[in-house]
């Protein structure tokens, strides 16, 4: 069975069609890219998956199960931004905790979850930082453990290594890879960056103005673009 499926999406602001009619798979496990220039749609139908914008037309799947007139918080899809959307003033260890406090956990259960999520993305000794004290990129890190803690159906990142440096940026790629690939966690990462879809993904899906251009994986992408936008837009990787 496909894990999350997209049957003919369309999202609608006013008069303005964003997403038309978008159709998309997603394999348990999968880590699937969507690439394309600013302003195309990409966030638009991440926020749609995750229930945040609402479609005007079209179904929303995941296991099998129509999820489209869920509220966003019963989806159990996660989300990290560019922005990290951390609290600043709180430490690491209350940031990633924080997603847990509702779950009514003992005290020791929190800190035993916390403590392995730490280990997974490396951040063990920053555990009491304050987070408005940590890099960009440790910053992103603490914002992955924070979604992931959890245990989300879906993982959700928009545009998450844009903000950082170039030499960051690569590290965190095979990051976001090995953390994916060890827990077995479904993700959409969502860049603008060719080179960047190319390095991370299973499969990449070109949007361009509210539509799909090509899915595929990296190597069809580049072997056998097949439109023009395609071909240019892949081209400016050289
Ligand atoms: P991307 O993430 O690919 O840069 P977006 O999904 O943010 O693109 O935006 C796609 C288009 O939809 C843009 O033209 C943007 O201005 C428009 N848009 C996004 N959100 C809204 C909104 N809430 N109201 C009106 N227009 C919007
Ligand atoms: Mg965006």
């Amino acid at each position: 069975m496909t894990y999350l499926e997209v049957i003919e999406g369309s999202v609608q602001f006013g008069e303005r069609q964003v997403l038309k009619n978008i159709s998309l798979t997603v394999e348990q496990g999968e880590l699937v890219t969507l690439l394309g220039p600013s302003g195309c749609g990409k966030s638009t139908l991440l926020r749609m998956i995750a229930g945040l914008d609402p479609l005007s037309h079209g179904v929303v799947k995941l296991e099998g199960k129509e999820i489209q007139h869920l509220p966003s918080r019963k989806r159990q899809i996660g989300m990290v931004f560019q922005s990290y959307a951390l609290f600043p003033t709180m430490t690491v260890f209350e940031n990633i905790a924080f997603g847990l406090r509702i779950q009514k956990l003992s005290k020791e259960v929190i800190e035993e979850k916390v403590l392995k999520i730490l280990e997974l993305v490396e951040m063990t000794l920053f555990k009491d930082q304050l987070v408005s004290r940590l890099s960009g990129g440790q910053k992103q890190r603490v914002a992955l453990a924070r979604s992931l803690i959890v245990e989300p159906k879906l993982l959700l990142l928009d545009e998450p290594l844009s903000a950082l440096d170039a030499r960051i940026r690569k590290q965190l790629q095979l990051e976001i890879r090995r953390i994916q690939k060890e827990l077995g966690i479904t993700m959409i990462f969502v860049t603008h960056d060719q080179e960047e879809a190319m390095r991370i993904s299973d499969r990449i899906y070109v949007l361009t103005e509210g539509e799909l251009a090509q899915v595929s994986t990296p190597e069809g992408i580049y072997t056998q673009p097949k439109t023009q936008f395609v071909a240019e837009f892949i081209g400016d990787y050289n």
